[in-house]
């Protein structure tokens, strides 16, 4: 008798009883058994590099953060209706790292979760529910933000835009439609335009949800003062501005702690999630003390999880590595030497299109030489960095971009080693072949 292997046991299962749509990554899926720092170790003991993961942000098992977790839990854990000193350390730790405009927080368990909420903020202090979102943006899974994410709506399985959702083109200088010194201008223009045919039949928005820098998108970084434009037609209007922080957050961007601070504007709601607990659910809406009372009508808004003393102390733990491991520092350091050092393969290798991104939250594209895109051979690229033990990601409309954004614990070695083993695929036949176009 052949016996199925353990493997082929899980996968059996997971086809029979776990939700029919979620997939496995790779042709060959991983069976991963135990994380640590920028690794990944399968059931045979093979280290992976991991460049994908961008919720185990100070590392895959992390053990001060593991500790305080444990040491929290063995105490109390229970909801935020006591007092309780974790919770507010937390908030205290947090709010530091936020422009002093933004100061007030809900804790909530995902980014689905946050951004569910601040677009009910959004809408009950409107009193309006039309929304603006940026094309291929990704915002959760539950109904309202799936309903702003193109990403969704407008893929597979999707039903298409709903009538109170305005998709701007996305702010793409490299593919898009503006690509000069004033795009950043030129399309922020759309959002004017929405509102103004809005206008027409008397309706106005409640506001605007993006990314600072769209990952779904294919690590899109909108060129300079869109997103000033944006948010001045936004509030020109009396709309609400929602920066979608869940994967930006944290520390990734290297130059600045929040992606927003890039384009040097501050949004009236602010929405954290995946690094904020390294892997614990935790998920943050912070926002302005405008924002925040304005929302707050008769109604309380609770959450039974949100805040507790585990997650607020696992939480803390996390900023506190960030701080005392200098990683925003470090995703600066290795990402500026990433970047470079993928903009030089680019140059042997004209498969790469573009490079983009900031810190370590970077992306390059692979095309040929009318730079049609190549998807194929970004899941070639992708299966056989695997292979040599390195973890990838691909996305993007054209689903041909490559994702680097990894704990930001990621090392110059680390990333020397990615280059090395970027170099040996892109020599291969299969990536070859398009070279000589
Ligand atoms: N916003 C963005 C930008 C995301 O990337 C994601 C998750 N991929 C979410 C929100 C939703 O977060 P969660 O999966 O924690 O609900």
């Amino acid at each position: 008798t052949q016996y199925p292997t353990a493997d082929e046991t899980i996968i059996t299962f997971r086809k029979e009883h776990l939700g029919k749509t979620l997939s496995l990554s790779y042709n060959k899926p991983l069976h991963i058994v135990r994380g640590e720092g920028v690794y990944l170790i399968d059931t045979l003991g093979k280290k992976y590099l991991d460049t994908v993961n961008n919720v185990n942000h100070v590392g895959h098992q992390n053990p001060k953060v593991v500790a305080a977790g444990q040491r929290q839990m063995s105490i109390l854990n229970t909801n935020t209706r006591y007092l309780h000193e974790e919770i507010v350390a937390y908030a205290n730790a947090l709010l530091k790292k936020l422009p002093k405009e933004i100061s007030v927080l809900h804790f909530v368990n995902s980014g689905s979760e946050a951004n569910e909420l601040a677009l009910r903020m959004a809408r009950t202090i409107t009193g309006n529910t039309d929304m603006l979102a940026i094309e291929a943006g990704y915002h959760g899974n539950t109904t309202s933000v799936m309903e702003v994410s193109s990403y969704k709506f407008d893929g597979k399985g999707g039903a298409g835009k709903p009538a109170d959702t305005h998709i701007l083109p996305l702010p793409d200088p490299f593919r898009g439609r503006h690509t000069g010194e004033d795009g950043g201008v030129a399309y922020a223009r759309y959002a004017k335009k929405a509102i103004e045919h809005l206008k027409v039949v008397d309706e106005n928005i409640a506001g605007f949800i993006g990314e600072s820098l769209v990952s779904c998108g294919g690590q899109i970084v909108p060129p300079k003062n869109y997103f000033k434009e944006v948010y001045k037609h936004v509030r020109e209007a009396g709309g609400i501005c929602i920066a979608d922080e869940v994967q930006t957050g944290f520390g990734r961007m290297g130059k600045t702690f929040w992606a927003f601070e890039l384009f040097d504007v501050i949004p009236d709601i602010v929405t954290m999630g995946k690094p904020a607990g390294n892997g614990h659910p935790l998920a943050i809406v912070a926002c302005t003390q405008q924002m925040a009372d304005a929302f707050a009508n008769e109604m309380e808004y609770f959450n039974t999880f949100g805040g507790n003393p585990v997650s607020s102390a696992i939480g803390r733990s996390v900023l506190q590595c960030i701080e005392d491991d200098n990683l925003q520092q470090n995703a600066r350091e290795v990402g500026s030497f990433l970047k470079a050092e993928l903009k030089a393969l680019q140059q042997q290798f004209p498969i790469i299109g573009d490079v983009r991104g900031e810190g370590l939250f970077l992306g390059f594209e692979l095309n040929d030489t009318s730079k049609k895109p190549l998807a194929h051979h970004a899941t070639y690229l992708a299966n056989r960095m695997k292979d040599l033990g390195i973890l990838m990601s691909t996305d993007g409309p054209d689903y041909n971009v490559l994702k680097i954004k990894p704990p930001i614990v990621f090392s110059l070695e680390n990333a020397k080693e990615l280059i090395f083993r970027l170099k040996t695929i892109f020599a291969e036949d299969f990536m070859l072949q398009y070279h000589q176009l």
